[in-house]
């Protein structure tokens, strides 16, 4: 039995109903932009964070590098990031000019290590992006204890983790201004490219509102030099529908985590992802660590197992940030997760039967 990485038809046939009717209703309105249903998920996504405002924009990697302009981040500012994450993370302190300080990441959730976060500070950072890796909250108490002591912001980089807790607090409410992406295979994602800025803070709130739409305040009236980066009225229909189902689909994905990690008990090799007691994982990506990553992966694939590898060269070695000198050995415990992550097929409808069929595959392939 071959097992794709991903398989979202049980999702898309219950959303299927709502969304044809949605698409209909807007292609009689014509509000394509910023329409109805956009305005609709903004306020519905904002609430579920449990924070107070939503910005709609293109994609994930937009509302981070929105975020950081409407924080003022610009040259000469530093702003600290986990090295291990998707590149976007820190290509948008690049796209403001600004400088990407990567640090190393705790052994056992591989999220940011907030004493490294500490070390690496300076007069110049003005702002810190912990990544909720794979869909598990940073150490947020940390994270924001230490950025109050020394004036820096927090961005959650919340991409992947739509609907954790952290201390029974949402994620995108547990620092001064979140980022979600809805990339189609994010656990709410879109057909398509989109992402949201959250944020509880009024000020920041109008910022991104203006940068989102070429720094307009009124139709006429520019107040700043904003983008053009808006989420499709066609893709909140699809997020609107899909947002009632999330917490049951995040649940889902808990009950086939759960199920992992008993089948992967007995492989003494696999080291199963850990959630911490304060937290809820919503296993957006079941990543594990395997001896002999690249073969074991190889044997996966040849049995018909989609795996894939989030992510397996550190941002600090990355050719894009040659020019920050970083070497082989500045972050050994990010490294090592780099060298031994894979992730596993994960997806709400999974059965237990494709769980086995994954594990049993996995211990063939070791
Ligand atoms: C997906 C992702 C992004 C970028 O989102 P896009 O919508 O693809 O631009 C940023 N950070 C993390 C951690 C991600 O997983």
């Amino acid at each position: 039995m071959s097992i794709p990485f991903i398989d979202f038809r049980e999702q898309n046939r219950l959303i299927a109903a709502e969304v044809d009717t949605g698409f209909k209703k807007v292609f009689e309105k014509g509000d394509y932009i910023l329409g109805e249903q956009a305005r609709l998920f903004e306020e519905a996504f904002a609430r579920y964070c449990e924070a107070k405002h939503g910005v709609g924009v293109n994609s994930g990697t937009d509302a981070l590098h929105l975020a950081l302009l409407a924080l003022g981040i610009d040259e000469n500012d530093e702003v600290i990031l986990p090295t291990h994450t998707f590149i976007a993370t820190a290509l948008c302190v690049s796209f403001c000019r600004a400088k990407p300080v990567f640090v190393d990441v705790e052994p056992d959730t591989y999220n940011i290590d907030p004493e490294a976060f500490r070390k690496a500070i300076t007069k110049k950072t003005k702002a810190v992006i912990p990544v909720h890796i794979y869909g598990q909250p940073a150490n947020m108490d940390e994270i924001t204890s230490i950025a109050r002591e020394h004036g820096i912001k927090v961005v959650e980089d919340a991409a992947q983790a739509h609907g954790s807790r952290y201390k029974n607090r949402r994620v995108g409410s547990l620092g001064d201004v979140a980022c979600f992406s809805f990339y189609p295979t994010k656990s709410l994602g879109a057909c398509g490219d989109a992402g949201m800025i959250v944020t509880s803070d009024k000020g920041i709130y109008e910022r991104a509102l203006m940068l989102r739409d070429y720094g307009r305040q009124g139709r006429y009236e520019h107040k700043i030099k904003g983008t053009n980066s808006r989420l499709d009225t066609i893709q909140a229909v699809i997020l609107n529908a899909k947002l009632k189902h999330l917490d049951q689909w995040n649940q889902m994905r808990a009950k086939n985590a759960a199920a992992y990690a008993e089948l992967l008990k007995p492989l003494k090799d696999v080291v199963a992802p850990v959630t911490k007691p304060d937290r809820t994982h919503v296993f957006q990506t079941y990543a594990v660590l395997v001896p002999n990553r690249d073969k074991v992966m190889e044997a996966m694939k040849a049995q018909g197992i989609g795996v894939l590898i989030h992510y397996p060269i550190g941002l600090h070695l990355q050719e894009a940030y040659a020019e920050l000198g970083y070497k082989k050995g500045d972050f050994p415990v990010a490294e090592k997760v780099a060298d031994q992550v894979m992730s596993l097929p994960m997806f709400p409808h999974m059965t237990r039967e494709q769980v086995e069929t994954v594990v049993a595959a996995l211990k063939k392939s070791l």
